[in-house]
């Protein structure tokens, strides 16, 4: 099988917008209905450059495209908000998920399809390269809640408020109800994507965005708690996620040979 070139389209103006918030949220989706994950990839992009695909100065959008093959499609560079690819949560939001995210379309013919392994080896390789470059934590958040404090992190469509309003099901990240994303896996498969990533080619993020959790500045040690991870705890201490194998290395007698195994309550060093 031969991997086509990524593509970068000019779709229709009026579905994007320049981004006026910061980059904080990426945002998994499934593209469906055609009969083949090729023909569900050539459609979204056809939809993206279709006069035909306006509801009056909107419509259906998003940042990345990826195929079967792994090949992505690039509708907007990251300084531009899709008009819509996950909108408000309706009564009581604050706030549209497009603000803040970066979108991805994973071709999927149906619910129950697997994805392709090259799709999802290219999305997580592309959601490492946005984790490091946004400083945005390799975490799965199960719930997005619109009308609170923006969170920061990857998710799904189905998780987020508009998406729970609007019954989607994209990703599927529901095995039990036979989804065919599995969240856990594919965290996973972005931290080893971002344990790869050279340190020369990690762009430095332009502000660092710490989270709510209390950080310290100076502080030596670190009691995990849950949902941390390496890059969680770096950002935390360091405002830098791609300092992770600092604290790695610092901890290796402890947590052993794969760093995405530290548990709740385990204390860590710090280095300064
Ligand atoms: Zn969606």
């Amino acid at each position: 099988m031969t991997t086509l070139p990524d593509e970068t389209i000019n779709p229709q103006p009026w579905l994007a917008v320049p981004r006026a918030h910061p980059i904080q949220l990426i945002v998994i989706h499934a593209t469906r209905g055609d009969t083949t994950q090729d023909r569900q990839y050539m459609a979204t992009k056809n939809w993206l450059l279709s006069p035909n695909n306006n509801q009056g100065g909107w419509g259906g959008a998003t940042n990345r495209i990826i195929s079967h093959e792994g090949q992505m499609c690039v509708s907007w560079p990251d300084d531009m908000s899709p008009t819509y690819s996950a909108g408000f949560g309706f009564e009581g939001s604050h706030w549209s998920v497009d603000w803040y995210a970066i979108s991805f379309e994973l071709a999927q013919r149906n619910f129950t399809e697997d994805f392709a392994e090259a799709t999802l080896a290219r999305a997580a390789k592309e959601v490492a390269l946005l984790c490091s470059k946004y400083s945005i934590p390799p975490v799965w958040l199960d719930r997005v809640n619109q009308a609170g404090a923006v969170p920061t992190g990857i998710t799904g469509h189905e998780n987020t408020d508009n998406g729970r309003r609007l019954g989607k099901t994209d990703p599927g990240s529901d095995l039990a109800a036979g989804g065919k994303f599995d969240a856990p896996a594919f965290i996973q498969r972005v931290l080893a994507e971002m344990a790869g990533t050279p340190a020369s080619a990690v762009a430095q993020p332009a502000t660092p965005a710490p989270t709510a959790a209390a950080a310290t500045p100076g502080a030596r040690q670190h009691k995990v708690a849950g949902g941390d991870n390496l890059f969680r705890i770096a950002v935390l201490y360091y405002q830098d996620g791609a300092r992770w194998p600092q604290i790695y290395a610092a901890n290796r007698a402890k947590i052993g040979d794969d760093p995405t195994k530290i548990h709740v309550g385990m204390i860590l060093e710090i280095p300064a």
